[in-house]
């Protein structure tokens, strides 16, 4: 096969099947669907579907058409450039027609049309092509036309061969030059690139937009369409439009023989070019290109959807020509899509650690960059309103990479089409979990809270089990289930209540301060026979499978047979040990597992550092400066100062390190003498992952030696100890001449302090 045949094609001498019934009706459902989407798109920049739901569609109907040529028609989708030309602007014709680009969605297929390509190549006596690959930028086809180095006109694509006719908008667009710089330019020249609003132009833009009460834009590829088909110009120039060009059309003399040459030409006209692109001359080569701009995709100026390949050599472009709709010298390879449509079936709250009431979307669930999504949050009742979505929507869905899945926005087009009716969301007044009133803690906060800190069983539950989280006292067998489990009652059967299991009501710890009473050493028996009594409702499976229907099984002991009386189960008994063994953490992470709001690792690290002991913390916060005290401890400040009076003044906070400290918990930091202090002035940093140390290992020996761990290397800094894939803060440490110590020299350091240095 050659390139001249489209990949799809269904070679001459096989008699193509006749299209059934069916196959025509799905036909005519594919050409009209797909027409429509375009003129959304194209023409009023507002899709309907996403773009991968409209490449599924678009492949299906090439599929078909491969199998029953006759179906196509000269009007057909596959056999026209995309858009149209709105009679808000004046239609223009290409001097030469546009084209499209040929789609791969995968690597094989990709593959398949490289190597196909480069045997055409040979095949007509010429060299194996090299490969122009650059980023396929997600924006809007632009036309410019030069005459005697001054651009005369700027058009949209349109259908290839007209466009609109958008030279006064073009001007507003830095980038663009009205004159071509130098001399040896030609007479007449087409310079056709993509317009497109830089990713981070995009977010000061939309933050504007939503400032001044519009919709935000989906992305930005629609944002740079409608910002240039603005009816006023001046309206355009307020946009923060940008071009890179990738492409000439007419042109009379140019004198190059490569695209990449023509780049190096146009550059030096004063055009745009991308900073990106590269001429390969291996597959592999083009492979890693892909793979490389697939992992970095979000770390570009714009947006791409894909990888654009094309044959350098411009006599071989020529040779090789188009179809009516893609020229055969180039393809475009996209990356699985990072956004999709999907409907928005609720807005549910939830209750977090501090009482938090955060908004979050349950929508229909959807597969996108690699993992299915059903839940996004929304933060807060703000950005409900910003981001415009009512309950019943479809809306715009992004995950970008391992960002976590955002709602953009919703398909406006759509929403009077839904059916039950889109309604508004409604923040709740009272606590979903303890029905108690919300309210912001100060005025003027956006986010609401649930006051009902001490019982509310949500926030004990997430409080619970933070405390035993890998931050705080570490404790393996009570992870988020079993906190659930011992907050909180076994809830409604879930058979009644939408198949959801709901744990509510209280449980048999009701504060943080009893968790301690079920260790081994200090066990509080009432408590330990009220663990026997609790349930939870699990799903009753037959072969495997789910039966909608729903038991009570016990959660910590196990079930009581004629033989066997109820005993704690193992994983209980590893609970009560893990509690013991939990008691001897360190202080920082005892100030960690108290949930005081801002207080995380960083600033208990610091704070256990200075005072060493509950105690001293407890009588610093009594004294009449504990305010400035606190905040000029490094690494605590103003906010996790007032953070700690705030909450160190509140009775039951105080009845739960008590009952810690009653029940055995140590609450101050062993100082060990027989540690040398080699470490005393020195403020030391690390990095990276080290051979054998884990990163808290290496703190907390800088910190017993008298020294510093800091988080952030500058010009105080001592040491930094930078392990493998140390990243930024090694390249700062070199640039202000901090010293680098890997593992060995730090062991080093630890047992003899900087005199192991001092030849
Ligand atoms: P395309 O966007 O897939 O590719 C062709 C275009 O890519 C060219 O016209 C060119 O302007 C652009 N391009 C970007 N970087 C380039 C580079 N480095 N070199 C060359 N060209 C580059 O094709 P199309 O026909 O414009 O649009 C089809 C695509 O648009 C579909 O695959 C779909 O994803 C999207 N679309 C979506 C909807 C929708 O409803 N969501 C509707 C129509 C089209």
């Amino acid at each position: 096969m050659t390139v001249d045949e489209t990949p799809s094609a269904v070679p001459e001498t096989v008699p193509a099947p006749v299209p059934a019934d069916a196959d025509r009706e799905r036909h005519g459902v594919l050409v009209d669907k797909i027409q429509k989407y375009r003129a959304a798109y194209y023409n009023d920049d507002a899709p309907l579907v996403s773009d991968a739901e409209f490449d599924v569609l678009y492949s299906e109907l090439e599929t078909l058409e491969a199998l029953h040529p006759e179906l196509v028609t000269n009007d057909s989708p596959t056999q026209q450039v995309g858009g149209d030309v709105s009679v808000a602007f004046a239609a223009v014709e290409h001097l030469a027609r546009m084209y499209s680009l040929e789609d791969v969605f995968s690597l094989e297929e990709l593959e398949a049309w490289l190597v196909r390509a480069a045997a055409s190549v040979e095949k007509r006596g010429g060299k194996a092509p090299q490969w122009l690959t650059e980023l396929k930028i997600d924006g809007l086809a632009v036309n410019l036309l030069y005459r005697d180095g001054v651009l005369v006109r700027a058009a949209t694509r349109g259908d290839g061969t007209t466009g609109e006719d958008i030279t006064h908008n073009v001007a507003t667009i830095k980038d663009i030059p009205q004159k071509l710089h130098g001399e040896n330019f030609p007479a007449e020249v087409e310079i056709r690139g993509e317009v497109f609003i830089a990713s981070k132009d995009f977010a000061e833009l939309n933050e504007k937009m939503v400032a001044a009460g519009k919709p935000p834009f989906a992305n930005p590829r629609n944002s740079a369409a409608g910002s240039l088909r603005q009816k006023d110009p001046a309206e355009t120039a307020k946009r923060p439009l940008s071009m890179y060009v990738h492409g000439i059309g007419a042109r009379e003399g140019l004198g190059t023989a490569t695209q990449s040459e023509t780049y190096a030409l146009l550059k030096s006209w004063g055009m745009p070019i991308s900073p990106y692109y590269k001429v390969l001359d291996t597959l592999p080569e083009v492979m890693d290109f892909i793979a490389h701009y697939g992992e970095h995709r979000h770390d570009l100026i714009h947006e791409i959807d894909g990888i654009v390949v094309k044959v350098d050599d411009l006599a071989t472009q020529r040779e090789l020509g188009h179809t009516s709709r893609v020229p055969r010298w180039s393809v475009a390879y996209k990356y699985p899509p990072e956004e999709v449509n999907t409907k928005l079936l609720d807005i549910q709250v939830q209750v977090g650690r501090t009482g938090r009431v955060t908004p979050f979307g349950i929508m229909e669930p959807v597969k996108v960059a690699g993992s299915t999504v059903e839940r996004a949050t929304l933060h807060n009742q703000d950005v409900v309103k910003a981001k415009g979505v009512m309950i019943g929507d479809i809306v715009v869905l992004r995950k970008a990479g391992d960002v976590i899945p955002e709602i953009v926005g919703p398909v406006m087009a759509l929403r009077d089409l839904q059916d039950p009716p889109v309604r508004e969301f409604v923040m709740p007044t009272h606590c979903p979990s303890c029905g108690t009133e919300l309210a912001p803690a100060k005025d003027g906060d956006i986010d609401i809270r649930c006051p009902n800190s001490k019982s509310c069983p949500v926030q004990l539950t997430e409080r619970v089990a933070h405390l035993a989280g890998r931050g705080g006292f570490d404790i393996e067998a009570l992870g988020y289930e079993a906190a659930a489990a011992l907050t909180n009652g076994p809830g409604p059967d879930p058979a009644e209540n939408g198949g959801v299991i709901a744990p509510s009501g209280p449980g048999p710890v009701t504060s943080e301060a009893q968790v301690f009473q079920l260790a081994e050493s200090y066990p509080d028996p009432a408590l330990r026979e009220a663990l026997a009594d609790v349930n939870v409702w699990r799903e009753i499976r037959s072969k495997g499978a789910g039966t909608g229907k729903f038991q009570l099984v016990p959660y910590f002991y196990t079930k009581a047979t004629a033989k066997k009386p109820s005993v704690p189960s193992k994983t209980t008994e590893k609970l009560f040990k893990e509690l013991d063994k939990a008691m001897s953490q360190p202080l920082w992470r005892v100030l960690v597992a108290l949930s005081i709001r801002h207080v995380g690792p960083t600033a208990s690290r610091a704070l256990a550092t200075r005072y060493g002991t509950m105690d001293a913390i407890r009588a610093a916060l009594l004294t009449e400066d504990a305010r400035e005290q606190l905040a000029n401890v490094d690494g605590v400040g103003a906010i996790i100062a007032d953070a700690l009076i705030e909450w160190f003044a509140v009775d039951w906070h105080l009845e739960i390190v008590d009952a810690w400290k009653e029940a055995g918990v140590l609450m101050a930091d062993a100082v060990d003498e027989s540690v040398p202090r080699t470490l005393e002035g020195l403020t030391i940093v690390v990095t990276g992952t080290l051979p054998t140390l884990s990163r808290d290992e290496a703190k907390e020996a800088i910190i017993v030696r008298g020294g510093k761990a800091a988080g952030s290397v500058s010009k105080n800094t001592s040491y930094l100890v930078a392990g493998e894939a140390a990243g930024s803060k090694l390249d700062k440490a070199e640039s202000l001449g901090v010293p680098v110590l890997d593992e060995d020299a730090f062991k080093l350091l630890l047992a003899s302090g900087p005199a192991a240095f001092a030849e």
